[in-house]
């Protein structure tokens, strides 16, 4: 291992297995499976997703940007299990700009961003976390832009400047896909996603934070397939962001039979009923954390007991408000009412809906953890 120019930490061609060998094998066995599952691969792809992991591919170069934001992207993307941060680092990626956690800084950390810029044109990926703030400082010396300098040039320069010559652009977090809390109204700064910011197209993995399981698997799609997920309308790749939270939600049960919390630490939501009236934004929510959680598939905002608050949908933090009141009229499926008019007599009928969607939640939740046990064990 090695300290190279930029300050990261570089495993040699040589030492690279042998880093990722560490793993333990199971354990890396087991990441492959989920993340074959989560790209809706057949299991016959998980020897691939580890040779293209651990292969001779040549690394791809990352230059990681900062904009407007909380670093919570970084954080996320550093707690990653599998493959963990030090593979992701010294044998996966090459991240050759990070401003986290390169150990360079000033003119040093500028002629790395260059440096790798010049070495990988054309092929480097961009990854941007963080809002792009456009409008114009008040004051006569204020210039578009100028609420953001790093380096002595605007944010919308700098994502000029090396998006201009990148094989993709990735967006991490809602705030550089869509604007996130930076851009709510009244948006003093004139903060956009990178996309509006700047005219370039962006695949985008929203959330706040987005969840470094999705991160990954766009990884490893890109490292097997040489090439981006399939996005929906809004640049989101389709396996993460392909169907609501309500769908595969493990209380949708409950909302099917009428069966919500009214008020917080009430009987129904100690018995983790429906949290629709207490708002939940899942029926209006994009985004597959019901499937993969977070922090390692330890928990997320609904089996916590919290509604979603839609967080990786544009502008949520405007449009999803008030957080805490009731989504109007979302229609039962099936069952020609909405949550809000659904009587006593309709219960039964929703009921029935019930079992079949306990059933088919079930099964899908079963697949997926036998792919994980058939490749585990
Ligand atoms: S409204 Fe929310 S808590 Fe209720 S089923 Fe839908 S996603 Fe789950």
């Amino acid at each position: 291992m090695c300290r190279t120019s930029n300050g990261l930490m570089s495993a040699t061609p040589d030492n690279r297995l042998g880093e990722l060998n560490r793993l333990d094998r199971r354990g890396f066995m087991v990441f492959c499976a989920q993340i074959a599952a989560i790209l809706g691969l057949a299991p016959s792809f998980i020897p691939k997703i580890a040779e293209a992991i651990e292969g001779g591919a040549r690394r791809p170069s990352v230059i990681w940007l900062h904009f407007a934001e909380c670093t919570g992207d970084s954080e996320a993307f550093i707690r990653s299990t599998y493959p963990s941060i030090e593979d992701l680092v010294l044998n996966i990626l090459s991240i050759d700009y990070h401003e986290t956690i390169m150990t360079t800084s000033g003119h040093a950390a500028e002629a790395a961003l260059a440096q790798a810029m010049k070495d990988n044109k054309g092929k480097y990926i961009v990854v941007c976390e963080g809002a792009i703030p456009t409008g114009t400082p008040p004051g006569p010396a204020g210039k578009p832009g100028d609420f953001l300098t790093i380096g002595g040039k605007t944010g919308i320069d700098l994502a000029r400047e090396v998006c201009a010559d990148a094989g993709a652009v990735v967006c991490v977090g809602t705030c550089s896909s869509f604007g996130g809390v930076q851009a709510q109204r009244p948006n003093p700064t004139g903060a956009k996603g990178v996309e509006d910011a700047i005219g370039v197209p962006t695949l985008k993995i929203p959330g706040c934070p987005h969840n470094v399981v999705n991160s990954v698997a766009t990884i490893v799609n890109f490292l097997l397939l040489g090439s981006l997920p399939k996005t929906d309308r809004l640049g989101r790749p389709l396996f993460a962001y392909g169907k609501r939270i309500h769908d595969n939600c493990p209380r949708r049960a409950h909302f099917d039979a009428g069966q919500f919390v009214e008020k917080f630490g009430d009987k129904a939501s100690q018995d983790k009923w429906c949290l629709y009236k207490v708002g939940c934004k899942g029926p209006q929510t994009y985004h597959n954390c019901a499937w993969v959680e977070y922090n390692d598939n330890t928990s997320w905002p609904i089996k916590g007991g919290h509604g979603c608050i839609g967080c990786s949908e544009p502008q949520f933090w405007d449009n999803m408000q008030p957080f805490y009141e009731r989504l109007p009229n979302v229609t039962l499926p099936g069952v020609e009412t909405t949550a809000d008019r659904l009587g006593f007599g309709l219960v039964g009928a929703a009921t029935a809906g019930v079992a079949a969607h306990a059933a088919y939640t079930f099964i899908n939740r079963k697949k997926f953890d036998d792919t994980l046990k058939e490749e585990g064990e």
